[in-house]
């Protein structure tokens, strides 16, 4: 029998799960606390050697560990290859900025969206992550960071954060807890490819992470020829879902466009800048990361510097993404890919 997994667990949940060992209140909480340190059974020093033990053999404590890693030698990111209790692997990154580290974390095992310039979409989604595989990400990477937190965390990783909704929430749930890793919301960014009816769903959840949306076109007609899930929800009714989210939420909304041969021209910006207009968001604009098997070349620098150029001249907010890890497999799924080629 597959053991569970606590890590995924609210304190109530936890005290009812291992309501059969009678434990005082205090017990189950010293148990939660550790989980959410980053602890294994056998580190949880201040309970009964005995109780370790029993909850060892039915219960999972930290369910993501570190199979592989690679240090860039430019910028000291690090990506890191997961392994999952049930064999399967995922993928991370680990950015240090002036401010602190931030993790990257993926949602599902692969990825169903299929986005014709993505890695981690090309064999398919394989499973949903727990919320204690999502947490487990964040615990398994601290153990790489020198005693100092991570205190960033974007939902970029291989899947679709809201396609795997409910386990997405719980994870942001548990991860802002007080008692857990207390990382503040406003820390967190989540990414979309623009599940229209989700991102509104998820302006009501009461939790105020900041929403960004993979946009990558200026209209449906080319964001159908890069991202399929275009021909399911227009282009209209995303930026509406985006609307509802900054007025629920008072947080401005990041639109991510990669650039690339067939979405860097001029005339592309001004009519991006045109849709854009009058909305509290921001644009990040990061080149096109080729990857093998891929037809889609990136954007050359001319291009990305001509196209940011239209974009302010209409007085749109806009930066470049910061091109981190460049000399170890930086884009999505490409880690996990080589892996798995390799095995
Ligand atoms: N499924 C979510 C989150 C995962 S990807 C989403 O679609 O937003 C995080 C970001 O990286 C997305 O904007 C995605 O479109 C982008 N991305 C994926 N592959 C890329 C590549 N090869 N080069 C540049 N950006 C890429």
């Amino acid at each position: 029998m597959e053991k569970k997994q606590l890590l995924g667990l609210f304190p109530e949940e936890l005290a009812e799960e291992l309501t059969e060992y009678a434990l005082p209140a205090f017990r189950v909480r010293q148990i939660f606390q550790w989980l959410h340190r980053g602890a294994g059974f056998d580190g949880m020093t201040n309970l009964p050697k005995a109780l370790r033990e029993q909850l060892k053999e039915r219960y999972v404590d930290q369910p993501v560990s570190i199979l592989e890693k690679k240090v860039s030698r430019l910028d000291g990111t690090v990506k890191m290859l997961y392994a999952l209790p049930d064999g399967n692997c995922i993928e991370g990154v680990l950015m240090r900025y002036h401010h602190g580290y931030t993790l990257c974390v993926s949602t599902q095992v692969g990825c169903r969206m299929g986005c014709v310039f993505c890695a981690s979409t090309l064999n398919g989604c394989v499973r949903n992550l727990t919320a204690a595989e999502i947490l487990g990400q964040v615990h398994a990477a601290n153990t790489l960071t020198d005693g100092e937190r991570v205190s960033n965390i974007v939902l970029m990783g291989s899947g679709e954060p809201l396609d795997n909704y409910d386990n997405v929430c719980r994870f942001l749930r548990l991860v802002s807890h007080p008692e857990g890793l207390n990382i503040g919301l406003r820390h967190i960014s989540l990414s979309t490819c623009g599940l229209a009816p989700r991102m509104r769903r998820f302006a009501e959840e009461g939790l105020p992470v900041t929403l960004s949306l993979s946009l990558h076109a200026p209209n449906d007609a080319l964001r159908r020829r890069m991202m399929p899930v275009a021909n399911v929800y227009k282009m209209e009714e995303v930026l509406d879902a985006c609307r509802y989210y900054i007025e629920k939420t008072g947080r401005r909304v990041i639109f991510e466009y990669a650039l690339n041969e067939i979405n860097s021209a001029p005339e592309h910006a001004a009519e991006l800048a045109a849709r854009l207009r009058g909305m509290q968001c921001h644009v990040n604009v990061i080149p096109l990361n080729a990857v093998e098997g891929k037809s889609l070349r990136g954007a050359d620098e001319a291009a990305i510097v001509r196209f940011m150029q239209e974009l302010e001249k209409r007085h749109i907010s806009v930066t470049r993404r910061r091109e981190m890890g460049d000399d170890i497999d930086g884009a999505c799924g490409q880690l996990r890919r080589h892996y798995l080629e390799e095995q």
